[in-house]
């Protein structure tokens, strides 16, 4: 079985040398063929020089794709599916945070049938604020997509070709890629991976980020925070309605009254705030209807380096669009 293990990459060059020597070790281990695709998501660190030397050293078994800016870590990795060539497919985080020694427990599922692996993060090793807002964006999610994901934010998990290939199918200008090839499988499974801390560099997910990668999941396969939104206006239009029947009745028994004035000011200013909340979570989805509408390309490969570089390098797909194609 040929694996294929894609590393997205940016600003890593900390973490670089000791994920090429143990990757290389775990993957040499296994006795099969395989090949190591790093993507630089538009580094600006010394990233891209570690990787070219090492797809130079190793031109058999690395390649890496030199993005033409920051495209982020979902797109890097789809840049990096275009071209993968394994039975299985391994994503893994650059940062060491997902040991790679973590590899062969994927793949021996993989061979079993499972067509997506999954890793279940084991004693997180991150921020306590980071942990919580994890806890509650994984049981949100799976309230809203019905999906069975355990850990959404892990990156270490494994597919088999096929689910690859219909994730290149997709054209989506946004998307998360754990939950869109779980859309796609047909056998997931999950199993419990060790999770360490980060040694070298910094997160790239600032809160912010944090936040739009949540749209993009929530929004991008459920329709159903928006329908729980239009549910929510009817039920407070009828709470209304109801208490203007009370108010009239009131104003029937005890005449004219003018109190609460305050009170008025709290509930408007909260049913305000949801009406623009609501407006916000339109925009999500108009936002997005928009992006794929236009067809950019999502991501645009500046260079290929190592393996499959040279001749075959027109082939590799450069562009995220089909319509380029
Ligand atoms: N990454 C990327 N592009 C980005 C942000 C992150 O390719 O715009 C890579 C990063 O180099 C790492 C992985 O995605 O390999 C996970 O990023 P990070 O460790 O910052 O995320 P966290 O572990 O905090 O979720
Ligand atoms: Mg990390």
């Amino acid at each position: 079985m040929r694996t294929s293990v894609v590393v997205p990459v940016y600003n890593e060059e900390g973490n670089l040398p000791e994920l090429l020597r143990r990757l290389s070790a775990v993957m040499d281990a296994t006795g099969e063929p395989y090949e190591l695709v790093f993507i630089d998501d538009g580094s600006r660190d010394g990233s891209l020089a570690i990787l070219e030397r090492a797809a130079a050293e190793r031109p058999d078994r690395v390649r890496v794709l030199e993005l033409a800016r920051n495209f982020g870590q979902h797109q890097a990795i789809l840049a990096a599916f275009e071209s993968v060539t394994g039975d299985a497919v391994v994503t893994l985080d650059a940062d060491l945070q997902n040991p790679p020694e973590e590899i062969p427990k994927l793949l021996a599922k993989i061979r079993e049938g499972y067509d997506v692996v999954g890793g279940v993060r084991q004693n997180r090793q991150d921020a306590f604020a980071r942990r919580l807002a994890s806890a509650i964006v994984n049981r949100v999610t799976v309230a809203i997509t019905r999906m069975r994901i355990t850990d959404f934010g892990c990156m270490l998990r494994a597919y088999s070709r096929d689910v690859v290939e219909e994730i290149n199918r997709c054209d989506e200008s946004s998307t998360f890629i754990p939950a869109l090839a779980q859309s796609f499988a047909r056998r997931p499974t999950e199993i419990p991976v060790v999770h360490a801390p980060r040694r070298h560099g910094e997160s790239a997910y600032s809160l912010y980020r944090l936040v739009r990668l949540n749209f993009d999941l929530m929004t991008g396969f459920s329709l159903v925070p928006l329908q729980v939104f239009g549910l929510f206006g009817m039920a407070v239009a009828a709470g209304g309605i109801g208490f203007a029947l009370f108010l009239f009745v009131r104003r029937l028994v005890h005449g004219a009254e003018a109190e609460g004035v305050f009170t008025l000011f709290a509930i408007l200013f909260t049913l305000v705030g949801i009406a623009m909340a609501g407006l916000g979570l339109v925009g999500e989805y108009v936002g997005r209807i928009y992006q794929q509408v236009r067809g950019r390309p999502r991501f645009r490969v500046r260079r290929v380096y190592g393996l499959g570089a040279e001749g075959s390098g027109s082939r590799l797909a450069t562009h995220g669009s089909r319509r380029d194609a």
